[in-house]
C-alpha cells in the first residue's frame, strides 16, 4: 500500500493565533507551536527519504479566508464594530504614527495650549512631545497633528511655534530639534520663516500681474481679430 504525506503549510502566525481560540486546557504554549512548526519546515525536504511514496502539499485547501478573518476581526474591533469601545480617537493617532506610539499617548483635555484644539502628549522617561490635533490642517477639513517646537525666530519668544507632524519621523525630528527649522513651522507671534519673503513675493506679483494679464489679453485679442 502506498503511503502519502500530506503537508498543510499553515503559516506560523496562523498556528499561533489559533491557540488563542482554544480552551485553556487544550492550548499549546507558543514556544511549542513555534518549535513544531520549525520541525515541520525542517522535515519537509527529507519526507521522501523517510519512506513516503508521495508528498502532497495541500495548496488546494482554502487558506485565504483563514488569513483574512482574523485581520478583519481585528479591524472591526479597532473600529468598535464588535460592540466594544474600539480605538476611537486613537485610530488617527495609530494611522499617523503607528501602533507602537499608542501606549505612550495621553490626551491633555482641557489644555488651552493649542488655542482650544485638542492637546496630547507622548511621553517616555524624561522625553516629552506635545501635540495638537488640528481639525482643518489644509483648509479642506482634513484632520492632522502639529507638534509644539521651540520658536526659531527668537529663543525668548512667548508665542507657540507649531510644526506639522505627518509621521513618526517627524516625532524624532521634534526630539532632535530638527523640526524647529522646518519651513512649515508657524509661530503664533512670528508666523512662519518665509512670511517676510512671501509678503514681498505677493507684493511683486500684485505689481507685475496686471501688466502680464493685459499683455496676454492683447495677444488673445490679436489672435482672434488677426
Ligand atoms: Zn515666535
Amino acid at each position: 500500500m502506498p503511503s502519502v504525506a500530506l503537508v498543510v503549510p499553515t503559516p506560523l502566525s496562523v498556528c499561533v493565533e489559533r491557540q488563542e481560540g482554544r480552551p485553556a486546557n487544550r492550548r499549546v504554549p507558543e514556544q511549542v507551536v513555534r518549535a513544531q512548526h520549525a520541525a515541520m519546515v525542517d522535515a519537509f525536504p527529507g519526507l521522501p527519504a523517510e519512506g513516503f511514496d508521495h508528498v502532497v502539499v495541500a495548496d488546494n485547501i482554502y487558506r485565504l479566508q483563514a488569513l483574512l478573518q482574523p485581520l478583519s476581526d481585528a479591524r472591526r474591533a479597532d473600529l468598535g464594530w464588535d460592540d466594544g469601545e474600539g480605538l476611537g480617537d486613537l485610530l488617527l493617532v495609530r494611522r499617523t504614527f503607528g501602533s507602537e506610539i499608542l501606549p505612550m499617548w495621553r490626551w491633555r483635555d482641557g489644555s488651552q495650549l493649542a488655542g482650544g484644539d485638542r492637546v496630547a502628549e507622548i511621553g517616555l522617561g524624561a522625553d516629552r512631545i506635545v501635540l495638537a490635533q488640528r481639525n482643518d490642517i489644509d483648509g479642506e477639513g482634513d484632520i492632522g497633528f502639529e507638534i509644539l517646537v521651540g520658536c526659531a525666530a527668537d529663543a525668548e519668544c512667548e508665542g507657540k511655534a507649531w510644526a506639522p507632524a505627518y509621521n513618526v519621523t517627524d516625532l524624532l525630528r521634534a526630539l532632535t530639534g530638527e523640526l524647529m527649522t522646518d519651513p512649515d513651522v508657524r509661530c503664533t507671534i512670528h508666523g512662519g520663516p518665509n512670511d517676510l519673503d512671501q509678503e514681498a513675493a505677493d507684493h511683486d506679483l500684485q505689481d507685475d500681474d496686471p501688466e502680464g494679464r493685459a499683455d496676454l489679453e492683447a495677444q488673445a485679442l490679436e489672435a482672434i481679430s488677426g
